[in-house]
């Protein structure tokens, strides 16, 4: 609530000195002023701090009239149309223009320009103006002159005023580099040479050309918008008004031609123009930046693609000749073979062999399903702790891959609906991990409910070498390895996989383990029932 209550005491002080500092400008029917700052500070002050501020803008805008000698209901009529130009202005653009604040689209100046600066200053004018004339302030004969000074006081007010306030709003104020730092110096340095030049009191005793001489300030524009961003240029922008007005109302420079009226007419078309080319200009080139950022961005991450996919196509060859090796090994063996004993040993190692590159092949293939989106599950009736101590009995005892003794704790039915295939390639990948990195040390599993019945856990622990604290997240992902230089052999897809069928079955599996503590993964899935 304070912190409303200072907003509205600041936005209210704010409106009411520069609506005072505007009608000393010479205003129409003393009204209708062509150096209107408070539109653009109440515009601003609705998009950055929200709708609920327009009761300062309502009271400021109604007491400054009335203070100007505006009798009560024209002050009315006024307060209510500048709070509905702001209002209007706010709401078009965040309701249907998906602007951005910081005004770093050609998109949002665009939108900015139509909507706050050309439409909804006809608002503002309008009731103002129909205001004063009905309380007898503006006579007939001069409405249409205090509309269009009205509307362009207030067309200006949000150019000018509403991008900086906005822009300098919104900006992320980091560390500024040294070499920036020079180039903002040198630039601000040349143009208030060449502001004071242009429209300083001595630039009639020098004998300069006039309106020519104006065109020198473009550059600055040009120069603030592609190099010092969208805050430079509105910044810039803003300063070189500022100069022009002075040098308009101090009678000096290139504007100080005719009444201060018509100075200022015309340079409102000269500050326009400079404007809305810095505006559209500063926005394409953060967009231009932007863009080249993602370019960036999706260059590196095609690097690092194609940098994983050669270290993949190596780390799958090897896991794929050693064991064709070891067959071929067998089966040369196996023509020189005379005992039938020998025999069998034999064949039964390159049906090991074989298994293993099925199970190789399976991943590689589990892989391509996955990341085409085409894992399908077919959900049956399962009991969880059945199919463990099933596969548990199927494992061929003491083989080179079976190393560890396996206990198992699965005493009451855990029952839910999961792809039974699935399933059980997750448990025979965390299985055969156990073993692979389990230091020869038993292995348990258990297989429980929880409490509320809505979801199974099943636990794999060892007591091998564990994962390195800083690769627990990392190992589930594809082709990661916690222990690459170890000589156990591995595709890196395991645990990717596991993931992804937990996953699918809306579960969850997590890790906890330490260097040399041994590992457990839990599975967590929902029953489904
Ligand atoms: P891999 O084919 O390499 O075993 P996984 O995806 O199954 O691939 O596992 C990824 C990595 O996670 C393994 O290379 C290993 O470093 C680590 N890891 C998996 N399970 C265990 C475990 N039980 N104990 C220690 N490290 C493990």
């Amino acid at each position: 609530m304070y912190l409303y209550i200072s907003k509205i005491s600041i936005l209210f002080a704010l409106y009411f000195i520069t609506a005072r500092f505007g009608l000393t400008m010479n205003a129409t029917s003393g009204f209708a002023s062509l150096v209107w700052a408070p539109t653009g500070i109440a515009l601003a002050s609705l998009l950055l701090y929200g709708y609920k501020l327009w009761p300062a803008i309502a009271l400021a805008a109604f007491s400054v009239n009335l203070a100007t000698g505006a009798p009560f209901l024209s002050a009315f009529g006024i307060s209510v149309g500048n709070t509905l130009e702001a209002l209007i202005a706010a709401h078009l653009l965040c309701r249907y223009a998906d602007f951005h604040k910081t005004l770093d689209r050609t998109k949002d100046v665009v939108a900015f320009l139509i909507i706050a600066v050309l439409l909804s200053t006809l608002v503002s004018a309008s009731v103002g103006v129909t205001s004063l004339w009905l309380g007898q302030i503006i006579p007939t004969e001069k409405l249409a002159e205090a509309w269009y000074a009205w509307w362009r006081g207030d067309l200006y007010g949000n150019l000018i005023i509403t991008p900086l306030l906005l822009v300098l709003g919104t900006r992320k104020w980091g560390r500024i580099e040294a070499k920036v730092a020079l180039e903002v110096s040198i630039f601000v340095l040349l143009m208030t040479g060449t502001c004071l030049l242009v429209f300083g009191k001595f630039h009639g005793s020098i004998d300069l050309p006039n309106l020519p001489f104006l065109f020198i300030l473009f550059p600055f524009t040009i120069w603030a918008s592609l190099r010092l961003g969208q805050t430079g240029n509105v910044v810039t922008i803003f300063l070189l008004s500022a100069f022009a007005i002075w040098g308009a109302a101090t009678g000096a420079g290139p504007f100080a031609t005719g009444s201060f009226t018509a100075n200022l007419l015309h340079l409102h078309a000269y500050i326009g123009a400079l404007a809305v080319t810095g505006l559209v200009l500063a926005a394409s080139a953060a967009e231009r930046m932007s863009a080249l950022r993602a370019l960036y961005e999706s260059q590196s991450q095609l690097k690092s693609a194609l940098k994983n996919r050669d270290e993949f196509i190596s780390i799958a060859s090897h896991e794929l000749k050693s064991p064709l090796a070891l067959i071929a090994l067998n089966l040369q063996s196996l023509r020189k073979s005379s005992s039938l004993e020998s025999l069998a040993t034999k064949v039964q190692s390159c049906e090991n062999h074989v298994n293993r590159l099925c199970t190789l092949v399976d991943d590689l293939m589990d892989l391509t399903r996955i990341r085409s989106g085409k894992l399908e599950l077919h959900r049956e009736r399962v009991d969880l702790s059945e199919l463990t101590k099933e596969i548990i009995a199927r494992q061929p005892a003491s083989t080179p891959e079976n190393v560890s003794v396996v206990t198992v704790k699965a005493d009451m039915p855990v029952i839910g609906s999961w792809d039974r295939t699935r399933i059980e390639q997750v448990l025979t990948n965390l299985l055969s991990n156990a073993h692979k990195y389990g230091d020869h040390a038993p292995i348990e599993i258990s297989v429980e409910m929880s409490p509320e019945r809505n979801f199974a856990k099943l636990e794999v622990k060892d007591q091998g070498i564990g994962v390195p604290l800083e690769m627990r997240d990392e190992i589930f992902e594809c082709f990661k390895r916690a222990h690459p230089g170890n000589a156990i052999q591995g595709l890196g897809l395991g645990l990717y996989i596991v993931r992804q069928i937990a996953e699918a079955h809306g579960g969850v599996v997590r890790l906890e383990s330490g260097s040399k503590q041994g590992s457990t993964f839990t599975v967590e899935l929902p029953t489904g029932i």
